[in-house]
C-alpha cells in the first residue's frame, strides 16, 4: 500500500516527539507535517524544538518547516494530535470536520458518547462508534482518543482480570513520571528529593476512563463497567514510565496463581493482535520480588507492552499486583498510532 500521509499537531512538546520519533520508518504512514503553536511555526523542528529523547531526531523531521495547527496548513489523513487539551478541544473537531481522521491524546472528548476511549488490546471493537459519530455530527473525518496515561497499562491488566474473573472494585496508588506533565513540566526544585500528592484532574480520570474502556457497545452506546474505582496519583522524580500500585475486588475470587495465568495469557481481540505496534506479549509478566521497575522496565516491547509483578493476595479484596507502563509510548504516542492502524484496517480511514 501507498505511505498514508500523516500530521503531528503538538509536534515539539513531550508526546509529540515520541510521535516523530515512532513514525520515523513506520510500515504504513509517512510524516508530511508538524505543526506547534505561533512560537514555533515558521522556524524548522531543529529550530523549534528542544529534543529530549535518547534517540537522534530523525533527519526528515529537523529540516521540516513547523505549520500552523489549523486544516488549512496541512495536506493529511490522518493527524495525531498531541495538543493541550484546550487547544484540542477546539482544533480537534475543526481537523474532524475537515475530512481528517483525528487520533488525539489530550481529554477534551474522551468522554463523548459517540467518540471511541480506545487501547486496542482492550476494546478494538469500540471502533466502530465512529461510524456513529459520522452519523451525528456529518463529519468525513473522525475523532478518536486514547486514554490518560495512568489508566492505560491498569485497563489493560484489568481486562485480562475481568474476563477471567469479573471485576467489582479496583483500588490504585500512582506513581507518575515527569515527561506526563508535558516539558518543561515540573520545575525540578518541586520534584528532586520528594513526591508531589496531587495531579490536577488525573485522580477523576483514572476513575473514570477505564469503566467506559471496559465497558460493553450496544447498539451504538458504550454502558460503563459496573466497577467502583478509588485512585491515588502522585509525581515522582522518574522521567518515564508510570508505575500503578493496584488492589482489585473479583466477582470470583481468585488465588495469585490462577490471577497470573490470566494477564500471563491475555490476548488482544484478532482485529488488534497483527498490527504493527501491537506488543507481543500484550502483558510481560516478572517474578523476581521487585520488578516492574521504571527504569529497567519501560522499554518492555519498544514501550509498547504492560508490565505486571507482584501479585499477590490482597488482605482487604482478593488480588494486588504492580504494573508498569511507558506514559509517553503506550500511555501516549504509540497508543494513537496504534489506533490509526486499527483505524485503517477496519475500513474506516
Ligand atoms: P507539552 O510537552 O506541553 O507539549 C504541548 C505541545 O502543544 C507543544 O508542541 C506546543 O507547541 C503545542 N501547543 C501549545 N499551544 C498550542 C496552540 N495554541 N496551537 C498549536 N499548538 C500548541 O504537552 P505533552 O505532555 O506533550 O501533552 C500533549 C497532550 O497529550 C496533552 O493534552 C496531554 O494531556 C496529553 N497526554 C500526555 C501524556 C504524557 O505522558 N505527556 C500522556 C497522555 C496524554 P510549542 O512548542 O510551539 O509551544
Amino acid at each position: 500500500m501507498d505511505p498514508i500521509p500523516v500530521a503531528v499537531l503538538g509536534a515539539t512538546g513531550s508526546v509529540g516527539q515520541r510521535f516523530v520519533s515512532l513514525l520515523d520508518k513506520h510500515p504504513w504512514f509517512k510524516v508530511v507535517s508538524l505543526a506547534a503553536s505561533d512560537r514555533s511555526t515558521g522556524h524548522t523542528y531543529g529550530q523549534a524544538c528542544k529534543w529530549v529523547l535518547s534517540e537522534p531526531m530523525p533527519d526528515w523531521a529537523g529540516d521540516m518547516k513547523i505549520v500552523p495547527a489549523v486544516p488549512e496548513a496541512i495536506n493529511a489523513r490522518i493527524v495525531f494530535s498531541a495538543l493541550p487539551a484546550d487547544m484540542a478541544k477546539d482544533l480537534e473537531p475543526r481537523f474532524a470536520s475537515a475530512g481528517f481522521a483525528v487520533c488525539s491524546n489530550a481529554s477534551s472528548y474522551r468522554r463523548e458518547d459517540d467518540v471511541p476511549l480506545l487501547l486496542p488490546e482492550v476494546n478494538a471493537d469500540h471502533i466502530a462508534l465512529v461510524r456513529q459519530q459520522r452519523q451525528n455530527r456529518g463529519w468525513s473525518g473522525a475523532l478518536l482518543t486514547n486514554p490518560n496515561c495512568t489508566s492505560t497499562g491498569l485497563t489493560i491488566s484489568l481486562k485480562a482480570l475481568q474476563d477471567a474473573f469479573g471485576l467489582r472494585k479496583v483500588f490504585v496508588v500512582s506513581l507518575q513520571a515527569l515527561s506526563g506533565a508535558g516539558y518543561p513540566g515540573v520545575a525540578s526544585l518541586d520534584i528532586a528529593d520528594n513526591v508531589i500528592p496531587y495531579i490536577g484532574g488525573e485522580e477523576e480520570k483514572v476513575e473514570w476512563e477505564p469503566r467506559k474502556m471496559l465497558g460493553r457497545l450496544t447498539n451504538g452506546k458504550v454502558t460503563l463497567a459496573d466497577v467502583k474505582f478509588s485512585a491515588h496519583t502522585n509525581r515522582v522524580a522518574v522521567t518515564d514510565g508510570h508505575t500503578v500500585c493496584a488492589s482489585v475486588e473479583l466477582e470470583t475470587s481468585a488465588t495469585p496463581e490462577e490471577a497470573v495465568k490470566a494477564l500471563k495469557s491475555y490476548q488482544a481481540p484478532n482485529s488488534a493482535r497483527s498490527l504493527p505496534s501491537a506488543p507481543q506479549p500484550v502483558i510481560l509478566l516478572r517474578d523476581e520480588p521487585d520488578r516492574p521497575q521504571p527504569r529497567l522496565d519501560r522499554l518492555s516491547g519498544s514501550g509498547m507492552a504492560t508490565v505486571v509483578g507482584r501479585v499477590r493476595p490482597d488482605p482487604i479484596f482478593h488480588i494486588k499486583f504492580v504494573v508498569l507502563s511507558h506514559n509517553t509510548i503506550r500511555g501516549a504516542a504509540g497508543g494513537s498510532i496504534y489506533n490509526a492502524e486499527l483505524l485503517v484496517q477496519e475500513g474506516l480511514l
